[in-house]
C-alpha cells in the first residue's frame, strides 16, 4: 500500500505505516481539536495529554524505576554528548570513556573539552573489547559507552558491569530494541529518528541524584535541572516528534513491549546474518559473531568490491533502498530497526541470493 518500499536506512529511518497512517490521519484535525499537533500551544492541555501518555508508555515499556527521570529534549543525542560530562563532572575531574566506534569517538572528544578524559578501552569496530580488561580510573565520575556503534555495526549484548560507578550510555541506534535493566545506568540517551520517530527529539532517561549538579557556566538550556523541573517544556519542545514518538511507544505495547520486539529483531538480524555466512565467503560481515548488531548489519562484497555499487543500484531497482554503508566505510549497510518488517529482511536475503549466484 502507498507504494512503499523497504527502506533501511540507518536514520532517519523506516517508520511503523500504521504509525504515518494513524499521524496523516490526526494531521489536519486532531482529535476533533480543529487543529494538528504542530499547530497547539504545547501549555495547553491537548498536548500536555499527549507527552504525558508518552512518557507513561515509554516508562511501562522498559520498566523505568521511579527515581529516573524522563527527558524529551532537542539538539540530537550529539548534545548528549555535551551536556553528560557538564552535568556530571566538573572541570578537572576524570571521567571513563570506551570508545567502540566513531560514535563513542566523538562523545570522548566533546568530553575532553570539559574533563580529564581517560579512554579506558577501545574496539576495532569488529569486536569489542571485553569490561573485564576495561581499564576505569579510580576516581572517574562516570563511564560513557555507546551500546550499539550505528556505523561498525558492533552491539553490546548485556549491561557492562562497573560496580557502583555511574554508568551512561548511548543508545541512540537500539533504543527500545531489546529490554534494559534501567536501573543500571546514571543515564540512557537516544537521539529519536533510527528506532523510536521523526529527528527532532532525543530522549533522556536520568536517575534523580544525577541532577542538579551543572557547572553554573554552561548554557542555561543544557543544565538537565531546568528540563526536569519544566518537565521537558523549559522552551517550546519538539512536540509533533514527541506525538509521534508516543504512537510508536503505544503500538509497541500493544505488540507485547520489549520481549517481543528482541525476539522479532533477533530473528530479522539471523535471516540477514544467515545470508552473509551461507554465501561461501562471497559477503562478508566484518563483525565478530557474539557482538553482531541486531540493528545495523554492514557487511561487503570482498573479493570484487567493483559490485557493491551495483548491488546498491540492483537492490533498488527491487525496492530496497538506501543500503549504501557510511560514507566512512563504505561497501554495505542494512539497518533493521524495529519498523522493518521481517518480509523486507527475507526480501533482502533472497535477493543477495540471487546477486551472489549471478556473480560469484
Ligand atoms: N550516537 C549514535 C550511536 C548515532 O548513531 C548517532 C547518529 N547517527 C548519534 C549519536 C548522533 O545523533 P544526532 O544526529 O541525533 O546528534
Amino acid at each position: 500500500p502507498h507504494g512503499r518500499v523497504f527502506n533501511f536506512s540507518a536514520g532517519p529511518a523506516i517508520l511503523p505505516v500504521d504509525v504515518l497512517e494513524r499521524a496523516q490521519a490526526d494531521l489536519v484535525n486532531w482529535q476533533g481539536t480543529g487543529m494538528s499537533i504542530m499547530e497547539m500551544s504545547h501549555r495547553g492541555k491537548e498536548f500536555e495529554s499527549v507527552i504525558q501518555k508518552a512518557e507513561a508508555d515509554l516508562r511501562a515499556l522498559l520498566s523505568i524505576p521511579s527515581n529516573y527521570k524522563v527527558l524529551f529534549l532537542q539538539g540530537g543525542a550529539s548534545t548528549q554528548f555535551s551536556m553528560i560530562p557538564l552535568n556530571l563532572a566538573k572541570a578537572g575531574e576524570t571521567v571513563d570513556y570506551v570508545v567502540t566506534g566513531a560514535w563513542s569517538k566523538k562523545a570522548a572528544e566533546e568530553a575532553k573539552k570539559y574533563c580529564d578524559l581517560n579512554i579506558a578501552a577501545k574496539g576495532d569496530n569488529k569486536s569489542l573489547p571485553p569490561v573485564s580488561g576495561w581499564k576505569l580510573s579510580p576516581n572517574s565520575r562516570y563511564v560513557h559507552y555507546c551500546d550499539n556503534e550505528t556505523i561498525g555495526g558492533v552491539e553490546f549484548k548485556s549491561t557492562p558491569d562497573v560496580g557502583d560507578r555511574v554508568l551512561v550510555s548511548d543508545m541512540s541506534s537500539n533504543f527500545i530494541s531489546k529490554p534494559v535493566d534501567v536501573s543500571k545506568y546514571g543515564v540512557i540517551y537516544a537521539g529519536a529518528q533510527k528506532n523510536v520517530g521523526p529527528a527532532g527529539v532525543t530522549i533522556v532517561i536520568i536517575r534523580e541524584d544525577l541532577i542538579g549538579h551543572c557547572r553554573p557556566e554552561a548554557p542555561t538550556m543544557l543544565d538537565y535541572k531546568i528540563h526536569v523541573d519544566n518537565d521537558s517544556m523549559y522552551n517550546t519542545p519538539p512536540c509533533w516528534a514527541i506525538y509521534v514518538c508516543g504512537l510508536v511507544f503505544d503500538k509497541l505495547l500493544k505488540l507485547g513491549g520489549l520481549e517481543a520486539m528482541q525476539k522479532l529483531n533477533e530473528e530479522k538480524a539471523a535471516i540477514l546474518y544467515d545470508a552473509i555466512t551461507s554465501s561461501n565467503g562471497f559477503y562478508n560481515s566484518p563483525v565478530d559473531p557474539a557482538v553482531r548488531s541486531l540493528m545495523n548489519v554492514p557487511f561487503t562484497i570482498p573479493s570484487q568490491p567493483d559490485l557493491e555499487n551495483l548491488f546498491i543500484k540492483e537492490a533498488e531497482k527491487a525496492g530496497m533502498l538506501q543500503l549504501k554503508g557510511h560514507r566512512s566505510v563504505g561497501g554495505m549497510r542494512a539497518s533493521i530497526y524495529n519498523a522493518m518488517p521481517v518480509e523486507g529482511v527475507r526480501a533482502l536475503a533472497n535477493f543477495m541470493k540471487e546477486f551472489a549466484a549471478k556473480h560469484a
